[in-house]
């Protein structure tokens, strides 16, 4: 979508450290990270969050989270334990209106989450 950072990311346009990529989606790294490891998976589709009518991307979110643990494990906070966060909306935190699955991990991780 014009003027979406992430899109943007996705089409190359805009720099960042990219990690992974496929057909699907793309994993890079956070510009401004609260964890030692902080990634971002971000399908190629515009979806601007969960509140959209996902029926139709069932398969895209699912394999969304299974590029999420491959990251964890290839970064190597699997066993030590990693967090996959996704904000919906302003309340939530929600910044960028392109989904995307935050992955944080390297150290202890407060809970509830503030
Ligand atoms: P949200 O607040 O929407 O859940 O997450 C958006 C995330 O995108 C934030 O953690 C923010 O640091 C990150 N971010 C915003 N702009 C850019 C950018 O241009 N490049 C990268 N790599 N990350 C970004
Ligand atoms: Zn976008």
């Amino acid at each position: 979508m014009f003027g979406c950072i992430f899109c943007q990311v996705a089409a190359h346009e805009k720099p960042a450290k990219i990690l992974y990529e496929d057909s699907q989606c793309l994993v890079f790294e956070d510009i401004h990270p609260k964890a030692p490891v902080h990634l971002l998976v971000v399908p190629r589709k515009h979806i601007r969050s969960l509140n959209e009518d996902l029926d139709d991307d069932e398969a895209l979110l699912g394999h969304l989270l299974t590029v999420a643990g491959r990251m964890a494990k290839e970064r190597g906070i699997d066993s030590t334990g990693f967090r996959t966060v996704i904000n919906t909306n302003a309340e939530a935190g929600q910044t960028v209106f392109h989904l995307h699955i935050h992955i944080l991990g390297g150290r202890i991780l407060q809970w509830p989450p503030g």
